[in-house]
């Protein structure tokens, strides 16, 4: 009920705004697309400053100083500079989904069990480190036709909110189905997991709900996992229960 009422709002107020923008003689699409484009290049303009932030940061944390709260204030620069440049990082990232067409995208024959294998190795450390076990659930070989490196990022980033939002001690499993004409990576966690009205929200642009605030994060990574799935022809979908665990699954057109 009240994941149809945000809609609706939502759909008011762009209904609105069309309106507005209307009157003075301009397209809500090309509203959005001059919005995006400035999205863009502010991010681009960050970069190199950015760049600068953090290296002279890094450069006095690093340094001898023997005050233990510049040392403090050091750390946070090092910290907050980290966390601008994944902002950013992320921002461009969906900045050149919005410009390439699937066409201008190498894609490739891909054994998705393989190569979600592969990103599994590659998390688990990061796992173990929390006291997280992680599970490769041995599945059927599934093909798949995706670019490699963009759905290597799709699975990571999965993976890596199953971390960040589990307790240690808890598991995270990982399979790779398939079911009619689909191929679907599953990742399932033990964490905190998504209410029932924000579950439909969090694969929009900058949401975070309002379990997640104890954790870092910028709101962007499952949006951009949905736009990789949807580049392919599939989609995303999650199932949670708040307080017991969240399972995500990334479909793709089985090739
Ligand atoms: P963030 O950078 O905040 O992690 P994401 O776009 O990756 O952003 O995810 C959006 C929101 O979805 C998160 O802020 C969090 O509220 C929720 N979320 C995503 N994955 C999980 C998970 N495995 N368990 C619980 N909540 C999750």
């Amino acid at each position: 009920q009240q994941f149809r009422e945000v809609h609706l709002n939502r759909k008011d107020e762009l209904g609105m705004l069309a309106a507005g923008l209307n009157r003075m003689g301009i397209q809500l699409s090309d509203y959005i697309q001059y919005q995006k484009q400035f999205v863009s290049n502010v991010s681009h303009e960050l970069k190199t400053p950015l760049a600068a932030i953090k290296g002279f940061s890094q450069y006095l944390y690093e340094g001898e100083n023997e005050d233990e709260e510049l040392q403090k204030i050091y750390y946070h620069l090092v910290n907050e500079s980290d966390r601008l440049t994944l902002l950013i990082n992320e921002l461009l990232m969906l900045s050149r989904f919005d410009k390439a067409g699937p066409d201008e995208m190498d894609t490739e024959k891909t054994d998705l069990t393989q190569l979600a294998e592969q990103v599994a190795t590659g998390v688990r450390a990061k796992a173990d480190s929390k006291g997280i076990e992680l599970t490769i659930r041995q599945g059927p070989h599934a093909f798949v036709y995706v670019n490699q490196v963009l759905m290597s990022h799709a699975i990571a980033n999965v993976l890596d909110n199953a971390i960040k939002y589990s307790d240690p001690r808890t598991r995270i499993s990982i399979e790779v189905l398939i079911r009619e004409q689909e191929a679907i990576v599953q990742i399932s966690d033990q964490g905190i997991g998504i209410s029932a009205d924000e579950i439909a929200r969090v694969q929009e642009r900058f949401y975070r709900a309002r379990n997640a605030s104890a954790a870092g994060g910028t709101g962007l990574g499952l949006s951009i996992c949905k736009e990789i799935a949807e580049k392919f022809g599939g989609h995303l979908s999650l199932e949670s229960q708040l307080g017991a665990g969240t399972s995500v699954s990334i479909h793709l057109p089985l090739l």
